[in-house]
């Protein structure tokens, strides 16, 4: 019978399909009507009647009759679980987890089973020791530590950090694992990214591995996943992922995810990122200037470099976007102080160091940040810049903003009009003439010009 159900089943799935999830199932008995099957665990049964129900009704009622059922047996002499190659081979150091009873009761791990070597993939280096709280991210420092604290029964489950590049979210996901290893050692911690994942996934699809894979991740006690905005139009990442979720917060294992943008903003099937938002979301944002300059401060003295109180204040002026380019401003004016002797770190060595670096990270000046650099210096709502007002701060703020527009980009007479609240192209010109006539008469615009071209250039416009 179950021969028979196969034949239809082969020919309304793709082969790959078939092998994963119709090939390992073994038919185990038949009572009248009923024909009872054997699937190798709890999740592939959730996943054959979440994706393959229609078809295995179709394939039974064609073998039984319209009164045909189907029950499911889980394998009760699972093997133990070895980690899939396509985890162990990432390179990553594996680490022994030490073996323990199962608890009672838990549905979907075999008692007596072995525990498989679970390779953290954490780096020491980031802890909540050095990482600098401020407004910018406490919420999301304290939710992360309280789930370290407590990991297996976080309310927050799952905490989302979220934030833009470089703000701390794998700092902080890294700095929950290294505290639960040290607090917790009998805890499996798992690090991740989306992207080592779903290079897992594709590669246990082509060894026909899925499973071992997905039942590999279920030991895992704490599942640290980075940058899930690269499920975005991975459908069959997000499928696995989502069963694996489940199967993980139902029995109160903790999941922390990182994004880099908010969950409701963040393209993926309903399901996913309804579930995504069961729990806690906290984000991340650009630590003010005193936070910025504690994080250096921090960061210098972890290399043992010393920098003066001005130049640390100097350079965090400037970096106000990410936390990252700080470090990367450190590392230079490290190499620079190596390359020069024995010389400190001053103000001038910064300027040096932070203009190559800044110009660097800001090569394309875009008519957006000229229009908020200006507005911003103006004192001005941007969209005063394309309003019809002809109050004499704004028009002028609006021909130096087209001016500069002219000469930083290679926008057209006519696309600045039209950015610019639609003017024609005429009144574009006589602004750009009539700035440059105010900076050769009048030292006050040349002033605030020097000024503007100095924000535009090293990318101010922002904050
Ligand atoms: P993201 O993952 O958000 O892109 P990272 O976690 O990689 O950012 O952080 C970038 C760098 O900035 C890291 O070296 C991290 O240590 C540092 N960093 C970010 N925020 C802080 C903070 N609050 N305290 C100390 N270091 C920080
Ligand atoms: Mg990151």
């Amino acid at each position: 019978i179950w021969n028979n159900c196969l034949q239809t089943i082969r020919q309304s799935v793709d082969p790959q399909s078939f092998q994963t999830w119709f090939a390992p199932i073994k038919p185990v008995a038949l009572q009248s009507n009923e024909l009872t099957i054997q699937v190798p665990h709890r999740l592939f049964y959730e996943w054959l009647e979440e994706h393959y129900i229609e078809v295995l009704k179709t394939s039974l009622n064609k073998a039984l009759g319209k009164s045909g059922r189907l029950q499911y047996r889980i394998n009760p002499h699972r093997q133990e679980v070895k980690a899939p190659a396509s985890v162990l081979a990432n390179g990553q150091p594996t680490e022994a987890v030490p073996t323990r009873n199962v608890a009672p009761g838990n549905p979907f791990v075999i008692p007596g089973m072995t525990r498989p070597r679970i390779p953290s993939n954490l780096d020491p280096n980031y802890t909540f020791d050095n990482f600098i709280e401020g407004d910018c991210n406490s919420l999301a420092r304290n939710a992360a530590k309280a789930v370290a604290d407590n990991p297996s029964q976080t309310s927050f489950n799952p905490l989302v950090i979220h934030g833009n590049v470089g703000l701390g979210k794998t700092h902080l996901l890294q700095a929950i694992g290294n505290y639960i290893s040290k607090k917790f050692p009998e805890k499996a911690v798992l690090y991740v990214s989306t992207d080592t994942f779903t290079n897992q996934l594709v590669s246990s699809i082509g060894s026909n591995t899925t499973n071992d894979l997905v039942n590999w991740y279920q030991n895992v006690d704490v599942l640290l996943v980075d940058d899930i905005q690269q499920l975005v139009k991975r459908k069959k990442t997000q499928d696995v992922f989502f069963n694996l979720f489940n199967v993980l917060r139902q029995n109160n294992k903790a999941i922390v995810m990182t994004c880099d943008r908010p969950i409701i903003e963040l393209d993926i099937e309903d399901r996913l990122r309804s579930r995504f938002q069961w729990g806690l979301s906290a984000d991340l944002s650009m630590p003010a200037l005193e936070t910025r300059m504690a994080i250096l401060n921090s960061k210098a003295s972890t290399n043992s470099v010393e920098i003066p109180a001005e130049v640390v204040e100097f350079i965090c002026f400037h970096i106000q976007h990410n936390i990252r380019q700080l470090e990367g401003v450190l590392n230079n004016l490290v190499l620079h102080k190596g390359v020069m002797g024995n010389q400190g770190i001053d103000l001038k060595l910064a300027k040096e160091v932070l203009k190559n670096f800044v110009s660097e990270i800001n090569k394309e000046v875009t008519p957006d940040v000229i229009q908020r650099t200006v507005a911003d210096y103006y004192d001005l709502d941007v969209d005063k810049l394309s309003s019809s007002t002809r109050r004499r701060q704004v028009v002028l703020a609006r021909q130096i903003s087209m001016f500069l527009v002219k000469e930083y980009t290679d926008q057209s007479l006519k696309a600045i009009g039209r950015m610019f609240g639609n003017r024609d192209h005429s009144t574009v010109l006589y602004s750009i003439k009539t700035v440059k006539d105010l900076m050769e008469t009048n030292d006050e615009i040349k002033k605030a010009l020097a000024e503007l071209e100095r924000k535009i250039r090293i990318g101010q416009g922002e904050g």
